[in-house]
């Protein structure tokens, strides 16, 4: 199926393994050919959503609807295949499902869930997830600035918000605003046409190029009672969504880190100099070993999560271990694989470039490493470094 040298993934369900199948193959007939020239041009591949989609609603169908999902194993497999392909339309996935629909399903009321999710599940309507602020991001926690004022008419929300995925494109925005007297942290239904809303795609990104992050104004935006999430007031409420989002990066780095040495490998076997293959050549079969032996780990690694998760639920700090430990090792094989590549490292034909390019995202999205090594410091020593 793809890189597995000590047949890791031959532990994990069957059913699993022949979906994983069929989700390669729809990534290689409607992502794979037409991903690159997206990147370039930094447009996004919406053709890819129809038979997205079509996908989700057929192999997953209403299990996708509970978040935290059942099997989660599943969606970490496309995460993982996802970043194999394409992590921009990895990020898309996440940001869409496991954000966007994740709150809606955990914090909304019935009329919420029974007016967005149907037709999310099918990504006939698209959602963004909005959280992050110019000023406050890895402190977003206390930091929020974002203001919801309760007043006759509704909810009165001010603020800005940068980066959210997929907002551009977008039917409805999950929106966190702090309530200044109570000091809670509300989420918002906010539909991109509301008066007040102003959105600004992000255009000179050089990662995650074919998917869309924005700046958002939300200037007095009037909102009404039902469109607040009424199960949720703390930014604790929201950690089992960043604990799932953790390790499904952790799966999304994996991913990435197992097509760029499965290029690189090839690409060595095919390049000659000196009259014979790169490969033959001990300096590179070093790097090879050591992007294989690091893809290993993060294999057994990850499978081994899963094995656990069936029976007990993963700490925050758990989860941020696993994000910490695959975003760094993926990192480490993407920098190698573009090495072996010399100078066509660089360019986008040889398929290492894009991911090259695109871990540095993953690397400081769901927790800087920072943020993470800190929430794994403060669980094994009681003692917390944030300040
Ligand atoms: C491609 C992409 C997509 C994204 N999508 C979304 C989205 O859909 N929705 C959303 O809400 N957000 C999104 N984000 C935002 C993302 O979650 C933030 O970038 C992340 O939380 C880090 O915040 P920051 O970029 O503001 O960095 P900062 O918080 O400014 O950090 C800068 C540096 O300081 C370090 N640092 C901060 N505090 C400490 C400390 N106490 N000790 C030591 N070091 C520290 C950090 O680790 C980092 O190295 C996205 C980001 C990217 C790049």
């Amino acid at each position: 199926m793809s890189t597995d040298f000590y047949g890791i993934f031959s532990r994990l369900p069957q059913e699993d393994l022949l979906f994983w199948e069929r989700f390669q193959k729809l990534l290689a007939e409607h992502l794979s050919p037409i991903i690159d020239n997206h990147w370039n041009r930094g447009t996004f591949p919406h053709s890819f959503i129809k038979p997205l989609g079509h996908f989700v609603q057929e192999e997953l169908g209403a299990e996708a609807l509970v978040f935290p999902p059942k099997n989660p194993l599943k969606w970490r497999l496309m995460k993982l295949e996802l970043g194999r392909v394409d992590p921009s339309m990895a990020s898309f996935f996440a940001v869409h499902m496991g954000l966007t629909m994740g709150s809606i399903s955990l914090f909304g009321s019935p009329e919420q869930k029974a007016l967005w999710l149907p037709s999310m599940l099918g990504f006939e309507k698209i959602g963004s997830w909005a959280l992050t602020e110019p000023f406050s991001g890895s402190d977003v926690a206390s930091g929020l600035q974002t203001e919801a004022i309760q007043t006759d008419d509704g909810w009165l929300i001010n603020g800005h918000k940068k980066w959210a995925g997929n907002a551009s494109m977008a039917d409805v925005i999950v929106v966190w605003a702090k309530e200044p007297k109570s000091k809670r942290m509300l989420g918002f239904l906010i539909e991109p046409n509301m008066n007040g809303v102003d959105i600004e795609k992000i255009n000179d990104k050089i990662a995650k190029r074919a998917m869309e992050n924005v700046n958002i104004s939300l200037n007095n935006v009037l909102v009404k009672e039902d469109h607040r999430l009424p199960n949720v007031n703390h930014f604790r409420d929201i950690n089992v969504q960043l604990k799932a989002g953790r390790i499904a990066v952790a799966w999304e780095a994996l991913g990435i880190a197992m097509g760029a040495y499965e290029a690189a490998l090839a690409y060595t076997k095919s390049r000659h100099q000196f009259g014979r293959p790169i490969a033959s050549f001990q300096l590179i079969q070093d790097k090879l070993v050591t992007m294989l032996e690091e893809v290993t780990c993060m294999q057994a690694l990850l499978v081994g999560l899963a094995e656990t998760e069936r029976t007990v639920d993963l700490s925050s700090a758990q989860a941020s271990l696993a994000k910490r430990a695959c975003a760094r090792r993926s990192r480490k094989v993407c920098q190698l694989a573009r090495e072996v590549l010399g100078g066509n490292g660089i360019l986008l034909e040889h398929g290492i470039a894009r991911l090259f390019a695109d871990i540095e995202a993953v690397y400081s999205y769901e927790g800087t490493d920072e943020i993470n090594t800190l929430i794994v410091g403060r669980a094994i020593t009681g003692s917390s470094s944030f300040l």
